[in-house]
């Protein structure tokens, strides 16, 4: 991947090119942030400049035989490791077809597509211990064009303690010219003796102005259609994307939300439990996309309140709902509408029980709501 198909982040990309050139690089990094704002797309880059033989001081150059290798995937000095199913044959190896497959296609990936892609969506994958054994046996080994040799360990955080502990001085003392490139999304569960010994950096959301003209030229949308759909994924490169391809599902979105809303500022309980139930048999998909509608939802509300509603990127009948709805949502409240439904979608993903987690969110609304 070249540094000019990831979508913004010029400081990193800068920082990484001038590492580089300047021969003055950390043995080993953590990207950490959101799946969407293209950390895995950066360690990609990352080593497909330091194995380019023909680098401009701006990018790899795309075309020499390394670069090429590094973009099918099969340059013999990259490896990879990421989470697998926990059936015992499975190990990134095993999927390496699946994985190349998948980066292909789109490189901005997150750990809800790839269990469906390797079909493990009721068991939440791991990087297993054995791979930490294979790691380090690999990049023991000399590497076979002579150049520097890369690791991307993708997803460092699905590591249980047992693997992080054996990787825990390769990271600290890798073999000579080896870079090991962690990417994560929840730094907090990477085990700390891990975080100390790398160097890390933290990947922000996409700048709104970066992603709207990616989306604008990619997907040939109108200014508008590209701005709303920056705007409500917050920077995130795969919100954007679902909610384009969801348009037709966010008329349904919105009706959810005003029910819940009603239900919740009229105390109707039976109401919301009837509703969390519907919800609750909603794939889980849809489930998460409903909670980042709603958040995008109070976003606005806050918006129409101190900012005006100029500045408010909503449809019509969005509008209209909002002029009656927006008052409920104010400084009182929406920090803890939004760390609740931050929280709900955490555990979505996390195989929560949808029926409890729904009807728990009902009753957190009706409480918030009437603080407003
Ligand atoms: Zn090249």
């Amino acid at each position: 991947m070249k540094f000019t198909d990831v979508i913004g982040h010029e400081t990193i990309k800068a920082q990484i090119r001038k590492e580089i050139l300047s021969g003055n690089i950390a043995h080993a990094k953590m990207f950490h942030g959101k799946s969407g704002y293209g950390t895995l797309p950066l360690a990609l880059c990352f080593a497909q400049f330091i194995l380019c033989e023909q680098k401009t001081d701006q990018d790899s150059c795309g075309v020499c035989p390394s670069c090429k290798r590094v973009q099918d995937f099969n340059h013999p000095d990259v490896h990879y490791v990421y989470p697998t199913g926990r059936q015992s044959q499975d190990s990134s190896i095993s999927l390496i077809k699946e994985w190349c497959g998948q980066l292909n296609t789109n490189p901005y990936l997150d750990l809800s597509t790839w269990s469906d892609i390797i079909d493990s969506k009721n068991i939440r994958p791991i990087i297993r211990a054995a791979e930490s054994d294979e790691i380090i046996h690999k990049l023991s080994l000399k590497s076979y064009e002579g150049g520097p040799k890369v690791l991307i360990i993708w997803m460092a955080e699905t590591m249980n303690s047992f693997s992080s502990n054996k990787l825990l001085k390769i990271i600290e003392e890798p073999p000579r010219d080896t870079y090991i490139i962690l990417v994560c999304e929840d730094i907090e569960n990477v085990l700390v003796t891990i975080q100390s010994r790398t160097q890390k950096i933290n990947v922000p959301r996409i700048s709104q102005d970066d992603l709207s003209s990616f989306l604008m030229h990619d997907f040939q949308l109108s200014r508008a259609e590209a701005e709303n759909a920056a705007t409500f994924s917050e920077g995130d490169y795969l919100v954007a994307i679902d909610y384009l391809n969801t348009n037709e599902y966010r008329s349904i979105y919105r009706d959810q939300f005003i029910q819940m809303m009603r239900l919740s500022y009229k105390k109707d309980v039976i109401g919301m439990m009837d509703w969390a139930d519907k919800m609750a048999t909603e794939p889980k998909e849809r489930q998460k996309f409903y909670i980042v509608y709603s958040l995008h939802m109070f976003r606005q509300s806050i918006m129409a309140n101190y900012i005006g509603p100029e500045m408010m990127r909503v449809s019509d009948e969005e509008e209209k709902f909002l002029k009656n709805f927006a008052p409920f949502i104010s400084g009182n409240n929406i920090r803890e509408f939004q760390e609740t439904f931050d929280d709900a979608h955490y555990h979505i993903d996390r195989n929560a029980n949808a029926k409890i987690l729904f009807t728990q969110l009902c009753f957190q609304t009706m409480r918030y709501i009437h603080v407003a």
